[in-house]
């Protein structure tokens, strides 16, 4: 692995810390924010490779935090993976019409995942599906 930078924008500290053990794990340097406003600050100042977005945060919901962050020319170029606990029809779409470049449900299916980011990383741009 390359050790690009994952930022983790996640706000239940459990997930945090397991998200973040299995990035290590694979070599990658993770940044963590458990809020849109820490995650805008760190995107802005790290500018991570990727990004992993929970959807359900405490303040603007992830899919919202995505749209701004697409809507921005210098960092709509920066993969982000959407990650949903609540897995429902239809969130695998409005989470890809929101801008997330791939979807993943909890529980985590590490392989899955880190399928998503080192195809995004390394070959990008779009998935073909997922679920
Ligand atoms: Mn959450």
């Amino acid at each position: 692995m390359a050790g690009e930078l994952i930022l983790v924008v996640e706000d239940r500290a459990l997930n945090l810390k397991l998200l973040r053990l299995i990035l290590e794990r694979r070599g990658y340097r993770v940044s963590e924010a458990s809020d849109a406003e820490q995650a805008r600050a760190s995107v802005s100042k790290q500018r991570p490779e990727l990004i992993l977005m929970d959807i359900q945060l405490p303040d603007v919901d992830g899919l919202q935090l995505t749209r701004e962050l697409k809507s921005d020319n210098g960092l709509r170029g920066i993969p982000i993976v959407a990650v949903t606990s609540c897995a429902m029809v239809g969130d695998e779409q409005r989470a890809l019409a929101a801008g997330c470049d791939a979807y993943v449900s909890k529980p985590i299916d590490k392989t899955k995942l880190m399928d998503r980011i080192e195809w995004l990383l390394h070959r990008g741009p779009k998935l073909p599906s997922s679920a």
